[in-house]
């Protein structure tokens, strides 16, 4: 007997029919004879309602108010899939995140997941019956409830399946696995049969939100096994695994690109040793995350400076700056919040040179400048205009010859 742990996201529960669905499936995998907790994310729209409704009463919702309202949409689908469950015969019961519980530290929005008691579920799994956990929550040692950031069903699937010692975690979404790169922005993108958990990680934090990056996390250090599938359509989906790629010859696995970035620039900056925290000190402490940094060479003494922040915090990012500016005796402030991260991501990369060189050759033949870089050991990430958002990722799937198993066309 086997112990899966399945997760189903907002698509696959977006209305009652495709509910119906999901415990049609759940009832038939738990005939076979294996032990199956199930869990689900609020319908597709819920948790984008629920933000907007907290908006309309506070412009920074109160945050602990926040989690209490925006964990109200996995309650619903936890309790009607277990009603479909018991309509079809099936022994379910629904918990939420604190019921388990799924214990959390307390910054609220964003929390992290410190401990599982998995007793209950245990009991419960013991007695023939499918427990059903809402995704995405938990509470704090004070029993407040928190969420686990936008996309968090998928980190409770794995941070269960690691808990109870599943042998897989099926992660059932709208694409029938993880793709070479978004299929809504490239149409050849191809499923990948495996990605390593390296690549992954790397795709999910460059901004792939087919996975919580959290859950890759998880998933990596648990060992657990972890595989993305359709909910609509029979497959294996993809394998997240700890093995290189099969294909030797893929020099790059995937593109990833985020829309939710913003630059600033300070320029006229004297070059003093300390500027860089003088600069970045202040945007720190008013907790706002910094992504890439550039400092130019200083001439005539004095240094550019950019770097880029989430674009939700590009106007309050460019208040401080400007403080920073008169304080510092720098000449002026600029940004631009209509700019995107996209990154090529391999581990092809640790061995073969040149794919920096193919990646900006494809950019400028496609005459789309690039602002900003930066690379690490298995990725290279360009800054660019938002609208060459989709002929870059196009280009460079097809430079990198992604529609058909990812080898270079010009060795
Ligand atoms: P769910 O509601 O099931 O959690 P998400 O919307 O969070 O689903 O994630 C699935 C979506 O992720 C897909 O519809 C797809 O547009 C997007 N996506 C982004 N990058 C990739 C990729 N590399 N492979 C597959 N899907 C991707
Ligand atoms: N419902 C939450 C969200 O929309 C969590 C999830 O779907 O994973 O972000
Ligand atoms: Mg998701």
């Amino acid at each position: 007997m086997a112990l899966y742990v399945y997760k189903f996201g907002g698509t696959s529960v977006g209305s009652v029919e495709r509910i119906k669905a999901v415990a049609e499936k759940v009832k038939n995998a738990h005939a076979l004879g294996d032990q199956i907790v199930v869990v689900l994310s609020a319908m597709s729209g819920e948790t984008n309602r629920l933000i907007a409704l907290a908006k309309e009463m506070q412009a920074q919702p109160t945050e602990r108010e926040m989690d209490v309202l925006i964990s109200t949409g996995e309650q619903v689908t936890v309790a009607l899939l277990s009603m479909a469950l018991h309509e079809l015969g099936c022994e379910a019961c629904s918990y939420t995140g604190g019921q388990v519980k799924i214990l959390t530290d307390s910054s609220h929005t964003k929390a992290r997941i410190r401990k599982i008691d998995d007793s209950r579920i245990h009991a419960h799994l013991n007695q023939g019956k499918v427990v059903v956990v809402a995704g995405f929550q938990g509470v704090d040692e004070h029993d407040n409830i928190t969420t686990l950031g936008r996309g968090g069903s998928d980190t409770t699937a794995v941070a269960l399946a690691a808990a109870l010692k599943a042998d897989e975690c099926h992660i059932y979404t709208d694409v029938d696995g993880v793709y070479t790169t978004d299929p809504r922005v490239e149409p050849k993108a191809r499923r990948l049969e495996r990605i390593t958990f390296e690549e992954m990680l790397e795709m999910a934090s460059l901004g792939s939100k087919v996975l919580q990056i959290r859950s890759v996390e998880f998933a990596g250090k648990y060992n657990v096994a972890l595989r993305v599938l359709s909910s609509f359509t029979d497959g294996n989906g993809t394998l997240i695994t700890y093995e290189e790629s099969p294909m030797e010859s893929a020099l790059i696995s995937g593109i990833a690109f985020n829309r939710d970035e913003a630059k600033l620039t300070i320029t006229g900056v004297p070059d003093l040793p300390g500027v860089a925290f003088k600069i970045l000190g202040p945007v720190a402490d008013a907790n706002i995350e910094v992504d890439m940094i550039i400092q130019n060479i200083a001439d005539d003494a004095t240094t550019d400076f950019t770097f880029t922040v989430h674009r939700n915090d590009y106007h309050r990012a460019k208040a401080i700056l400007a403080q920073t500016c008169d304080e510092l005796g720098a000449r002026k402030v600029t940004g631009d919040d209509s700019i995107v991260k996209v990154s090529i991501v391999g581990v092809g990369m640790r061995s073969h040179a040149g794919i920096a060189s193919t990646m900006f050759k494809t950019l400028a033949s496609e005459g789309i400048n690039i602002r900003m870089i930066s690379t690490s050991e298995i990725k290279i990430s360009v800054v660019v205009d938002e609208k060459y958002l989709e002929l870059a990722v196009r280009a460079l799937h097809a430079a990198f010859n992604l529609d058909q198993g990812g080898t270079l066309a010009q060795p």
